[in-house]
């Protein structure tokens, strides 16, 4: 127990595939009200954008991020992949999320009650769906802080033991085929589907890529990437992501997992009051930014 809470403080960040980047913009920004804490490129494809919102200072815990593939078609969820991104809100905000949402034209579904707590239903615009979970006890927020997921595995109880052990995720109930998994002192949680689904994810716009755990450092890193060994799973070497040290890895039930380091953070390359205003790349793609900022997506609408 006290090991887990040395290293597991829930979720870093969680990834997903996008489309159009002005549209991905558009919507968290405008719509979900996040803040752009970064504008970079996807290190292994520098064409493509890496946008992270998360809130103002970007801090690990708060970050959704987008690697927008213009023209994407449209993934589908299957076993491997998060069906859902849950969203949490103040419990007495729920009402003027729901006009707000209107006003831009989402369409939502319920609020219904799911593990005692109310839940609005909609997708992003590339149909990812989002929960927006009204919870008591937070305080007042301008922004929705991350959640958590609801999980599809293709080995839902190799899958939890995995939770388990790694993060310290603790059973918190079931309720119409989940089974939600608290990540202890986050207040986020998973949700993670009993029966195991065997149809393959299709991958697309609107696919969670991954979720990423926080390690507090290096140090906590190496000890969890020895542990997926031990375990006889295929972790990457510790990866340099400029923003944080990482280890990826596909889980027994098919969907990948990284762990993230807290440190370095967004200010390692722009000042903190001016995180997101403009494009960042690593000291390796810097001669190439002539390249790069002429073959990217434009961010902005045209005309
Ligand atoms: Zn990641």
């Amino acid at each position: 127990m006290g090991v887990n809470m040395e290293r597991g403080f829930g979720l870093h960040h969680v990834t997903m595939l996008a489309s159009d980047p002005v549209e991905t913009l558009r919507f968290y920004g405008e719509v979900m009200r996040l803040h752009l804490v970064k504008r970079t490129v996807n290190f292994d494809a520098p064409d493509i954008h890496h946008l992270y919102f998360g809130d103002r200072e970007g801090r690990p815990g708060t970050l959704l991020t987008f690697f927008p593939f213009t023209d994407a078609a449209r993934g589908h969820v299957g076993g491997g992949a998060a069906a859902a991104l849950s969203l949490a809100i103040p419990a007495g905000e729920m009402e003027a999320w729901i006009l707000h949402l209107a006003e831009q034209g989402v369409d939502t579904l319920g609020p219904m009650e799911r593990f005692g707590e109310q839940v609005l239903r909609f997708e992003d615009p590339f149909g990812l769906a989002l929960d927006l979970i009204g919870r008591e006890g937070i305080g007042a927020t301008a922004l929705p802080i991350l959640a958590g997921a609801t999980l599809l595995s293709q080995a839902p109880a190799a899958t939890e033991a995995l939770l388990v052990r790694l993060i310290g995720c603790e059973p918190a109930g079931e309720e119409r085929g989940l089974r939600r998994l608290v990540i202890p002192g986050s207040g986020q949680s998973l949700d993670l589907a009993r029966e195991g689904t065997t149809l393959p994810v299709e991958t697309g716009a609107g696919i969670v890529h991954h979720l990423a755990f926080r390690v507090p450092d290096e140090a906590g890193l190496g000890a969890i990437r020895a542990e997926l060994v031990a375990l006889g799973l295929d972790p990457t070497p510790v990866l340099d992501r400029r923003y944080f040290r990482s280890v990826y890895v596909r889980e027994p039930g098919g969907i990948l997992f990284e762990f993230a380091t807290d440190p370095p953070g967004f200010a390692v390359d722009e000042p903190p009051d001016r995180l997101g205003t403009s494009l960042q790349l690593p000291p390796e793609l810097e001669p190439q930014r002539a390249a790069i900022e002429r073959r990217l997506a434009p961010l902005t609408p045209a005309g």
